[in-house]
C-alpha cells in the first residue's frame, strides 16, 4: 500500500471511525466553501435550487429550515459527522461503490448505508428527511429518545400549566370554537406543545378549515401519537403529544391534499415560535 494513502487511511478512520460510538456519517459531493458543514448537507439537499451557485453566501441564509435541521441533529443521541466524497473515496473496498450523496450509520461494529443517493435525490423538504432519518435510525436498533415528559405527574402538570391548560392537555378538555388565539392567525414559524415545548406543526402546513379550530394538513415527523376515541358516541381518533402525551385534538379524513387529513388542533394546547 502507498504510504501516504496508508496514513491518510490511519487519520481519516481515526477520525470518523476508531470510536466504538455509534455515528452517523453524512457524505456530499462536493466542498462547498461554507463554514457550518452540517446546515450545508440539508440545504444542498432541500434548496438545490439556490444551491448551486456562485453566491452561495447569500443563498445560504434563504435556508430558513436550518434552525430546525440544527435541532434535529443536535437532539439525536448519536454523533454525527459531515463529510466530502474527496476525503472518504478511499474508504472500504466494500463500499466504494457508494454514490454520494450519502448517509451511512456506524454502529460501533460496522459500517452500513442508510439513506443512498438515490432516496436523497426524492427527499423535496427537510421534515422528509428527518423522518427517514428517524426511520432508519429506528431500523437499526436506535431507540431515540421519546416521551421523555411521560413521566410527570398529573400533580406536577397543575403547577406547571394554567387551569385552562390542564383542562385541555390532561383532561382531554376542547375550547370553543371560533375563540382560540391561533383560530384566524397565519404567521410563518413553528407551533409547539403547550406542555413540553415540543415542535408539533409548521405555519407551512396550516390552513383555514372554517371549523373553528386551527387546522393543519401535516404534522412534523414522528412528534404526534393517534389513539381511537370513541366518546361522546363518535368514532375520532385523538391526537397527543408523543412526548408528554399532552391532549391537542383529532385528526380528520376532510382535510386538503396532499395529505386529505386535518389535524384540528386546541389553540390552548399549542404555543407559537414566529420564524427567525
Ligand atoms: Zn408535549
Amino acid at each position: 500500500m502507498n504510504y501516504k494513502l496508508f496514513i491518510s487511511m490511519l487519520l481519516f478512520t481515526s477520525t470518523i471511525l476508531s470510536f466504538e460510538d455509534k455515528k452517523l456519517i453524512f457524505i456530499y459531493n462536493a466542498k462547498s466553501g461554507l463554514v457550518n458543514e452540517m446546515i450545508d448537507f440539508a440545504h444542498k439537499i432541500v434548496s438545490p435550487e439556490t444551491y448551486e451557485c456562485n453566491l452561495c453566501a447569500i443563498s445560504y441564509n434563504t435556508f430558513t429550515k436550518k434552525k430546525r435541521w440544527s435541532d434535529y441533529i443536535n437532539s439525536l443521541p448519536i454523533k454525527s459527522v459531515f463529510t466530502y466524497k474527496n476525503k472518504v473515496s478511499f474508504l472500504d473496498k466494500e463500499l466504494s461503490n457508494l454514490k454520494f450523496p450519502t448517509i451511512l450509520f456506524h454502529n460501533g461494529a460496522e459500517l452500513n448505508e442508510i439513506i443512498s443517493r438515490n432516496e436523497i435525490n426524492n427527499i423535496n423538504n427537510i421534515n422528509q428527511l428527518i423522518s427517514l432519518l428517524n426511520e432508519r435510525l429506528d431500523e437499526n436498533g436506535m431507540k431515540l429518545k421519546k416521551g421523555k415528559d411521560k413521566n410527570i405527574t398529573e400533580q406536577e402538570w397543575g403547577k406547571k400549566l394554567t387551569p385552562e391548560e390542564f383542562h385541555i392537555l390532561r383532561e382531554k378538555g376542547t375550547e370553543k370554537p371560533f375563540t382560540g388565539e391561533y383560530d384566524k392567525f397565519d404567521k410563518e414559524g413553528m407551533y409547539k406543545c403547550a406542555g413540553c415545548g415540543t415542535e408539533l406543526f409548521s405555519s407551512v402546513t396550516k390552513y383555514d378549515s372554517g371549523c373553528g379550530w386551527p387546522a393543519f394538513y401535516e404534522a412534523l415527523p414522528d412528534k404526534i401519537e393517534e389513539t381511537a376515541d370513541n366518546t361522546f358516541g363518535m368514532k375520532r381518533i385523538e391526537i397527543t403529544c408523543e412526548n408528554c402525551g399532552g391532549h391537542l385534538g383529532h385528526v380528520f379524513n376532510d382535510g386538503p391534499q396532499p395529505s386529505g387529513l386535518r389535524y384540528c388542533v386546541n389553540s390552548i394546547s399549542l404555543d407559537f415560535d414566529a420564524e427567525k
